[in-house]
């Protein structure tokens, strides 16, 4: 028997990367509903709404007009305007078209960012509960990624005390990671949130923040501010965004980076050696989504609102079992059901067995906060119909009073 699997592995850092800890949930869900089992999925990571129709036709016309070949590396140049004029209309943040380098999505951008900024030993600051990725980019390029707890009584944002805790203890602190509104959680910093942050790490010239900001227009109250906005760090900020969430455009792959040039210029040598460059037509789309008004996108979300608050007008009726908070942006509520396994009234001793109880025994699907690095909770996505949501939500419900009045 082989008990040293790594022998066998060419890049030590590729063997470290974990497999989805959502696999078994995945699995279990597909077999069941190949097997007819009426299965409701609240793990989906996507806007469940259709692209604009003015990004429709641009693709369209975009075949039309042969636009199918290489584009710049760093995206056409009238996109990269374009990000400008919006990273200033919306943001206040001031870049040129050469600071801006577009790809194949906000995952690819992070990657490449890690890649230009990290030494193999470098640490990536990770707040937990966290986009999964980031671990794993971290690892994949040869750095050691510290998770920093927060709590859910300061909606699992980071404050200045643990921030300036972890900074002073990792000396080889080389990027924080900042997502806002955040996935998994939907909690959003607020200016007065990041400004106490902002002045802690200018305590720590070293650092570089990578600000994910992919759900910035999926936003329901309050206001989202890049803290790349905040001069006395901004030339240490690399913002990462993208058209998945805002535009529905998740298959089209289009993202991101906004940095200070000698980043841009070293991100877009990595991203030329890469993919060469975004694809053309789905350039193309992003520059249409960008012509469209803001206000297009208010009927989505107002839908996205309506199903944010059923979800959390249900989790009331759980009373104390269940905590959680209203999140302002994305579309998860994350759940925390410590008290439920606390007590484990049916032998149910983690958040992973508690989704495999709920998908087994109710017949939904929800991601385990593990996966996020945060056991002990769970991730509602309401990316799903109001009349769907309204059934899982039932069945939700039902799950956890089953078990939570099992003797
Ligand atoms: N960042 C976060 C927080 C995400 O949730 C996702 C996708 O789920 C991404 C980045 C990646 O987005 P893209 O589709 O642009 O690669």
């Amino acid at each position: 028997m082989n008990f040293y699997p790594h022998r066998f592995v060419h890049n030590p850092y590729s063997f470290f990367v974990q497999e989805s800890a959502t696999a078994a949930i995945f699995d279990r869900a597909s077999q069941l509903k190949r097997a007819g089992k009426p299965v409701i999925s609240l793990c989906v990571g996507e806007p469940d709404f259709p692209i604009p129709t003015p990004i429709k036709e641009a693709i369209i016309q975009g075949v039309e007009n042969n636009n199918t070949r290489y584009t710049p590396t760093a995206g056409l140049f009238e996109l990269r305007e374009a990000i400008a004029a919006k990273l200033l209309r919306d943001n206040g943040l001031v870049y040129s078209p050469e600071q801006i380098v577009v790809s194949n999505g906000a995952k690819q951008s992070i990657m490449q960012a890690m890649t230009v900024l990290l030494q193999p030993g470098d640490s990536v600051l990770i707040p937990a509960p966290y986009w999964p990725s980031y671990r794993d980019m971290a690892i994949l390029n040869g750095a050691v990624p510290v998770e920093i707890p927060t709590q859910i009584k300061h909606q699992y944002k980071l404050t200045p005390d643990l921030l300036h805790g972890y900074l002073s203890s990792a000396t080889k602190a080389k990027i924080l990671l900042l997502c806002s509104p955040s996935n998994p959680t939907g909690s959003v910093y607020s200016r007065s949130e990041l400004k106490a942050l902002v002045s802690v790490i200018s305590e720590f010239p070293q650092l570089f923040i990578l600000s994910d900001e992919i759900y910035e227009y999926l936003l329901y109250e309050g206001e989202h501010v890049s803290i790349a906005s905040f001069p006395e760090i901004s030339a240490r900020c690399i913002v990462i965004n993208g058209f998945s969430k805002s535009f529905c455009m998740t298959g089209l792959r289009i993202g991101f980076a906004a940095a200070p040039l000698r980043i841009s210029t070293e991100l877009i040598k990595v991203q030329s050696h890469l993919t060469s460059c975004a694809g053309s037509l789905s350039q193309v789309a992003a520059l249409a989504a960008l012509r469209l008004q803001r206000e297009s996108l208010s009927p989505m979300l107002q839908q996205f609102k309506e199903r944010r608050d059923l979800v959390c007008n249900r989790l009331m009726e759980l009373g104390n079992c269940v905590e959680f908070f209203t999140p302002q942006g994305a579309f998860y509520v994350f759940v925390d059901v410590s008290r439920v396994l606390r007590a484990n009234p049916a032998g149910i001793q983690s958040d992973t067995e508690l989704c495999l109880f709920l998908l087994e025994n109710h017949c939904i699907a929800l991601v385990p906060g593990s996966g996020f690095g945060c056991p002990g909770a769970l991730r509602i996505s309401y990316s799903i119909s109001k009349m769907q949501l309204e059934t899982a939500m039932d069945a939700f419900v039902k799950g956890i009073q089953t078990i939570s009045s099992t003797p």
